[in-house]
């Protein structure tokens, strides 16, 4: 009850997912760790795989006449959405950050270059990364399992291939398995690609339908060549003499040798720092357990005043020198700490932080937790009730007898009753008493008429009870 505030945790994931990696942290102030080994998100074999399968795709809906896209129209590409969106059973305030974009250095071993000229993307010895990779974050397991983070059409097109049914827990690149993935035409003949989608998630809709913006097409899962959930969205201008070509990067900037435009509507800044959850734990939550184990977040947001709260908040693109505002308030809007500031020490795409308390919850209600960043407050409520101590167990075994009673009753309790009030059923005060010294142990009832009534009595530590009596 009288521990203080017991420490500051920095625990760290730098989640770059398409990367071979261990992460691994320090449960105090530390840095994380991880495996730079590179590979890539699909194996060749499964890249040539994957291009066959749209190129096979669109050549038989065309020889089938059912090919949507038709030649005039070429050249007018779609301005894509976002194509990640969070599911409605979800609260969290988000649930993606980016750990790869599409790589214009043609040099492999590590010469990476971004559409923005820096180097949030990777390659290997005879691969540069051809899409971008968007995770799941925080509880990336977790939020896969509840079906948390849907991947939607970015544009509206035809679907001219969709693969379903493939092992969605990968946790390495030593893997033949197939990913689950969908491939849709637009109009103008470009072609997105979303891959590593979760086990049997994929839109139930058929090879040549079509799909409207912002339709569901699946889960984000981590099928195929994938360390972790996350959708790999990879385009291209189209299929000329049945070949897949055009490798685009939809996202502008001085370094894109691709393409001189944005291909999204509304593009998102490089660096586009979040807070994705602000939450509340009742033990350490577990973040990283080894790959593909489901998170154990232990969220709570109804604790007692005795309990110990692990306050934490979820942060995406994160700068060094960032600065993070932090308060808890309670119930009556008071400040348990005042507000306190925390500068970020490293650059990442995703990071968390947590502060544990005990003997601090001393008001009974709903409090709240609240994390300013980035020019956003997020702001997380839970609840405190009072902990019922052993003194209170025992006040609560109070009893009187008897009970149906006649005249007078007796009350039997390990504590001193030091004040007892009888009320009618409608609530009216009939007989109030008081008696600090020696305490009430039986009360003279005899002169109620027959009938149901409530005795309210409280000890000398100002625990109360109420019990029902019944004169007959
Ligand atoms: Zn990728």
């Amino acid at each position: 009850m009288t521990s203080k505030i017991t420490h500051l945790l920095f625990i760290l994931l730098t989640s770059v997912y398409c990367f071979a990696q261990t992460p691994s942290f320090e449960a105090t102030e530390g840095a994380f760790v991880f495996n730079p080994e590179k590979k890539p998100c699909l194996t060749e074999q499964q890249r040539n795989d994957m291009r066959l399968t749209v190129e096979t795709g669109i050549a038989s809906l065309k020889h089938q006449n059912r090919l949507s896209f038709s030649e005039e129209r070429r050249g007018n590409h779609p301005l894509f959405s976002w194509p990640i969106q969070k599911a409605n059973t979800v609260d969290f305030n988000d649930v993606w950050a980016i750990s790869g974009y599409v790589d214009h250095d043609s040099e492999f071993n590590n010469n990476l270059l971004d559409y923005n000229c820096g180097s949030r993307t990777y390659d290997t010895s005879n691969y540069n990364h051809q899409g971008l990779d968007v995770y799941t974050w925080p509880f990336t397991w977790k939020l896969m399992d509840d079906n948390g983070v849907e991947i939607i059409a970015a544009a509206p097109g035809q679907i001219v291939a969709k693969s379903d049914g493939a092992f969605d827990r990968s946790c390495d690149f030593n893997t033949t398995t197939p990913w689950n993935a969908v491939y849709i035409q637009h109009s103008d003949g470009s072609v997105a690609i979303y891959g590593h989608m979760k086990n049997g998630s994929v839109t139930t809709k058929n090879i040549g339908d079509m799909v409207t913006e912002g339709e569901y097409l699946g889960i984000v899962g981590s099928s195929g060549v994938s360390t972790g959930p996350h959708l790999h969205f990879e385009v291209y201008e189209g299929v000329v003499d049945n070949v897949l070509t055009g490798l685009i990067d939809p996202f502008s900037g001085s370094c894109n040798s691709m393409n001189a435009d944005s291909w999204w509507a509304d593009q998102k800044p490089y660096v586009n720092p979040k807070i994705n959850a602000a939450l509340t734990h009742s033990q350490v939550p577990n973040v990283f357990p080894p790959c593909p184990t489901t998170e154990t977040p232990h969220i709570s947001n109804t604790f007692e005043t005795d309990d110990t709260i692990y306050f934490a908040a979820y942060l995406r693109d994160q700068t060094a020198g960032d600065n993070i505002q932090l308060e808890i308030i309670r119930p009556d809007n008071s400040s348990l700490f005042g507000n306190w500031n925390i500068t970020v020490g490293t650059t990442a795409s995703s990071w968390y932080y947590y502060w544990y308390y005990s003997g601090y919850f001393d008001m009974v209600g709903e409090w709240k937790w609240q994390v300013t960043f980035a020019g956003e407050t997020v702001t997380h409520t839970f609840n405190v009730s009072s902990a019922l101590n052993v003194d209170q167990s025992d006040f609560n075994q109070t009893s009187v007898y008897p009970n149906p009673f006649n005249d007078v009753v007796t009350i039997s309790s390990v504590k001193k009753v030091t004040s007892a009030t009888v009320v009618d059923v409608l609530g009216k005060s009939i007989l109030s008493l008081n008696n600090t010294s020696e305490g009430i142990n039986s009360i003279d009832l005899s002169h109620l008429l027959n009938g149901m009534y409530f005795l309210i009595i409280e000890s000398e530590t100002k625990e109360t009870k109420t019990i029902k009596l019944i004169k007959e």
